[in-house]
């Protein structure tokens, strides 16, 4: 067994996205672009309506997954389609884009908490282009583990024993929910050449020994194991899948291998033959 180390940690940085959501971004900005498959993180968490009410109206996606993860409050999500969803708090939605969706999410309420988290997974050169998928997770498939001083939900991958409800995803992906109580520590096992991360949202941890607060972003080196361990508390976003290593053309909502992909993505969308 070899332990993994922080290769890097990053701060999120303020910005906001969609109709002017106020979001905190770690992954997909100059600090850390990306860390193959994983392309960006958002956290957005307000009790202030104007920051989230306005919502994500019509926008595409080509190329990648979108994931949210909602931890308080509640969306809607309609694409041009037809389909329809709603996130509710402990709910996932795992949204492979494929070769193109159109759709909002939108706030399903008008006051109150609304924090969740948006991640955008990779798709390898061979599926940027196929069929649009989604798998809507209620809150109760989400299986909870529990290890002393340690609650795990478990959404993609398998931890102690538990299966996450996540299935078919090209990058074979680990996601989870990891609660430490105070003094607690908690050692999981990762796949060696996975590319992993873990985000904390809430109070401080050591992360293969270093110290992530609130808000920042530890990207891991390689290694079969990391640990977590606190002192006074702590929830972390653990994330780890097979990488691509293939070359990343992006453009906002578009993620594709080559710039004329690009093109025909922003084509395509302006002749509406996207998401047909
Ligand atoms: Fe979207």
């Amino acid at each position: 067994m070899s332990a993994r180390t922080v290769a890097k940690v990053v701060t999120a940085q303020e910005t906001s996205d969609g109709a002017g959501v106020k979001l905190l971004r770690s992954l997909g900005t100059h600090l850390l672009p990306m860390h193959d498959p994983f392309l960006m993180l958002d956290e957005f968490r307000s009790d202030q309506a104007d920051d989230y009410i306005a919502g994500f109206p019509d926008h595409p996606h080509r190329g990648f997954e979108t994931v949210t993860y909602m931890l308080e409050g509640a969306f809607e999500h309609k694409d041009s389609v037809g389909n329809t969803g709603q996130l509710t708090s402990g709910g996932v939605q795992w949204m492979t884009a494929g070769r193109g969706i159109i759709h909002s999410e939108m706030p399903k309420q008008e006051g109150g908490m609304m924090w969740g988290f948006q991640l955008w997974v990779n798709l390898p050169r061979e599926l940027k282009m196929t069929t649009p998928r989604y798998q809507d997770i209620a809150p109760g498939r989400v299986p909870e583990v529990k290890a002393e001083g340690v609650r795990v939900r478990v959404i993609a991958g398998t931890i102690l024993g538990a299966k996450g409800p996540v299935e078919g995803v090209a990058v074979d992906p680990t996601m989870a929910d990891v609660k430490l109580e105070k003094g607690a520590s908690f050692s999981l096992d990762v796949p060696a050449t996975h590319g992993a991360f873990a985000y904390v949202f809430e109070g401080t941890a050591r992360i293969a020994g270093t110290t992530v607060r609130r808000g920042q972003l530890a990207a891991l080196g390689e290694g079969d194991r990391v640990t977590f361990e606190t002192d006074d508390g702590a929830r972390i976003l653990f994330l780890a899948a097979r990488p691509l290593h293939e070359p990343v053309a992006r453009y906002g909502p578009f993620v594709m291998n080559e710039q004329a992909e690009i093109r025909q993505a922003i084509s395509d969308y302006q002749s509406g033959r996207l998401a047909r």
